[in-house]
């Protein structure tokens, strides 16, 4: 088998582009009178000062999450979301038209969107009907053109972990491209990260994201953590700001709030337990798929006439009834206790449609 080498997966043009060179990169002293990028040195128009241009590489940042991730911060790259880094590796690495990733339904919908914006070609290899990885069939679908795989873990919209033997003998067998290790949901699971692996596995490159356990959606940033030569590529390609200045200050300013993070999750967990007692309850449920998220799959009776229901009633849940193994079921993210509670008084209020 051959080995792997990131020359051969990168887009040929990609490699010998001149990137665009910013006034940050040109020179990146902190002190001096700074008239090299056309910033407005009088201020604002905000009370706080926005006026200059952002660290490019966000170094601040990656400085201090470097040894919460157990990595090196020349292995992170930050992202406007991790849409960012999804789609920047689509781009880095395929040749619309002819090359293809292979994805693995029912599963996160932005690989799918970002490769077909992309004009890139999808191989679907579904999940088994216990959501997990059908190994061998996922091999056989890998082709000369096919240069990425992503496998999400815990899995959205299923909930559940990934056989990580799985995934091991997925990364051991594709090193003529890169396995996406989309991690957005560990931090509610047990599983240990692929992180650490990295040194390990070049064609490994793991999504983390801030959208989720750290509660910071809003701000958009998401994690890719890889091997240093794939980061300095993503870099490479990505917006020179990408990361904007109150963003990084406000993400720069809080890190250290781990506690937060940890409290969140035990109580989201908790929560989830306790909402799964709840729907076992009714007799409209009839299956609650294993998660490790915060979020639950459930199969109801008519999952779509429940759905508009509770529309109704103001309390918005996911239909996913229309995608490939997840039949009359929603996607219930775990709320706070309060916000359980009335799901569920809702659901015990529910007229069945032939009673
Ligand atoms: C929510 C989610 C993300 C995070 O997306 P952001 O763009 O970082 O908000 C990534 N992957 C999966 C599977 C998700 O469900």
């Amino acid at each position: 088998m051959t080995s792997f080498n990131l020359q051969n997966i990168v887009r040929q043009h990609i490699l010998s582009l001149a990137p665009y060179s910013s006034a940050r990169d040109e020179y990146t002293g902190k002190e001096g009178i700074f008239l090299d990028a056309n910033e407005n040195p009088i201020g604002s128009a905000t009370p706080e000062n926005w006026n200059r241009y952002p660290d490019p590489y966000q170094w601040a940042i990656k400085e201090k999450l470097a040894p919460l991730k157990g990595c090196r911060p020349s292995q992170i790259f930050l992202g406007n979301g991790s849409d960012e880094p999804i789609d920047l590796i689509i781009r880095l690495t395929c040749e619309p038209i002819e090359d293809n990733i292979i994805i693995l339904p029912p599963t996160y919908g932005m690989y799918e969107v970002s490769a077909s914006v992309n004009n890139v070609e999808i191989q679907k290899i579904n999940l088994t009907s216990d959501y997990q990885i059908d190994t061998y069939k996922v091999l056989e679908a890998i082709n000369p053109k096919t240069k990425l795989i992503f496998i999400c873990s815990p899995n959205n919209p299923t909930g559940n972990v990934i056989d990580r033997k799985a995934i091991l003998t997925i990364i051991e067998n594709f090193q003529q491209g890169i396995v996406i290790v989309d991690e957005a949901y560990n931090d509610f699971a047990d599983e240990p990260s692929f992180i650490p692996e990295l040194d390990k596995f070049s064609n490994v490159m793991v999504l983390q994201t801030f959208s989720k356990a750290w509660g910071l959606a809003s701000l958009r940033l998401g994690m890719a953590f890889a091997g240093e030569e794939l980061i300095k590529l993503l870099n490479k390609i990505k917006y020179p700001y990408n990361i904007n200045g109150l963003t990084q200050k406000a993400l720069l300013e809080n890190i250290s709030n781990v506690d937060f993070v940890k409290t969140s999750v035990k109580t989201l967990n908790q929560n989830r337990e306790s909402l799964i007692s709840e729907l076992k309850t009714l007799p409209i449920t009839e299956k609650i798929y294993p998660s490790d998220a915060n979020f639950l799959l459930v199969r109801f009776t008519e999952a779509k006439r429940i759905f508009d229901y509770l529309i109704e009633q103001k309390l918005i849940v996911r239909d996913r009834s229309k995608v490939v193994l997840c039949d009359n079921s929603l996607r219930i993210s775990v709320g706070t206790e309060e916000e359980n509670l009335h799901l569920i008084n809702l659901l015990k209020q529910y007229k069945p449609l032939n009673s």
